[in-house]
């Protein structure tokens, strides 16, 4: 395995861009990032936001407008894909139907001489968790079990980097939860590189050491999950990253007067703010006062409801334990318990 350890960075991208026509928006504007080796990046964003086409670009099959691509700060921008030393892991896995899982192991292993193939390929099955099944085809295999060769079989060509385009998006809710925990400590294990394509933000902030949210085309905020989640870079991430209440304040230091009253600050500021406060964040207590918010929807989500609030035209979301029980159309006070994010202009 490829244990790299290195003080620069693993890949440095500077200022990627890519226009497919000439009419239309950059499908990606402008991109800077780092990646430490070792390091997990999941970049997560909405349909069309330009994920994928990074991706692409990253791996050598699209080739960029503007910017360059380092791996170990060697240019890489314009090398072919199998120059790069990169793995891919696609959602569809791409495994050979017509090959057992040793052989489409081995397919990947060139660098590999030929009588060492077999035992140096069944410890990668053995990574996975899947020696019993060497000698079986990818159709006798449940999705989750595929995926798992596929990532030994792209593990086995020791690949600087590995990037992952919605791979779990073709398993059901319990397997993705696994498969995902697995993944991750297959390459914490392995010291391997990974950059991850996702637009589900539950995925990226479990799986990765840093998230980066895109926004038509543009990387807008790069940090640790806890990070984007606490202290998001604009509105769009806010709401992105779960749910949100957007409020304007007035601040006065720590402290800033909105339509739910006095709220604290995460950070000290004057006058006017834009504010997120996590749905988490607000209280709700019975109350008999005509004039308190009134619960207008209630979702049952298992370990918590989720509450829509409204008070003087204006419409809140609260997340509580599943033992806090409010009927529909009756009144509750709201109360900040925690801090808001300041949005920054
Ligand atoms: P998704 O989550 O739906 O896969 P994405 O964030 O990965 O989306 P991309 O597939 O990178 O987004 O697409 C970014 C933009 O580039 C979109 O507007 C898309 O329509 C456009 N695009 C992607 N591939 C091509 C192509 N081959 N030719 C022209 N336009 C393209």
């Amino acid at each position: 395995m490829n244990k790299i350890k290195h003080s620069q960075p693993l890949m440095r991208v500077e200022g990627l861009s890519k226009r497919y026509n000439e009419a239309d928006a950059l499908a990606v504007n402008h991109i800077n990032f780092e990646l430490a080796a070792g390091e997990i990046l999941a970049l997560l964003g909405p349909s069309g936001c330009g994920k994928t086409t990074t991706l692409r670009m990253l791996a050598g099959f699209e080739q960029p407008n503007a910017g360059r691509i380092y791996l170990h700060e060697q240019d890489v921008t314009d090398l072919p894909p199998q120059k790069r030393n990169i793995g891919i892991v696609f959602q569809d896995y791409a495994l050979f139907p017509h090959m057992t899982l040793l052989r489409n192991v081995t397919f990947a292993m060139r660098h590999v001489p030929k009588e060492a193939l077999t035992d140096k390929a069944m410890e990668w099955l053995k990574l996975v968790g899947l020696t019993d099944y060497a000698k079986r085809y990818p159709h006798e295999l449940s999705g989750g079990q595929q995926q798992r060769v596929a990532l030994a079989r792209t593990l086995a060509a020791e690949p600087k980097l590995v990037l992952l385009d919605e791979p779990f998006s073709n398993l059901d809710a319990a397997l993705r939860e696994t498969t995902r925990k697995e993944m991750r400590e297959l390459f914490k294990q392995a010291g391997t590189s990974v950059i991850l394509v996702t637009h589900d933000q539950a995925e990226a902030m479990t799986f990765a050491d840093k998230v980066g949210v895109m926004q038509q085309g543009q990387l807008v905020q790069l940090d640790t999950p806890q990070q984007v989640y606490q202290n998001p870079a604009n509105a769009f991430v806010a709401k992105f990253l779960g749910h949100t209440n957007l409020l304007l304040g007035q601040a006065q230091g720590y402290l800033a007067q909105t339509p739910l009253g006095s709220i604290n600050l995460n950070n000290p500021h004057e006058g006017e703010v834009h504010l997120s406060l996590r749905p988490e964040n607000l209280a709700l207590t019975p109350c008999d006062d005509p004039q308190a918010a009134k619960v207008v929807d209630r979702q049952f989500r298992g370990h918590d409801y989720l509450y829509l609030l409204e008070q003087d035209g204006l419409q809140y979301c609260a997340i509580t334990p599943s033992y806090n029980y409010f009927e529909l159309n009756s009144r509750v006070a709201l109360k900040s318990t925690h801090c808001a994010s300041i949005l920054p202009d």
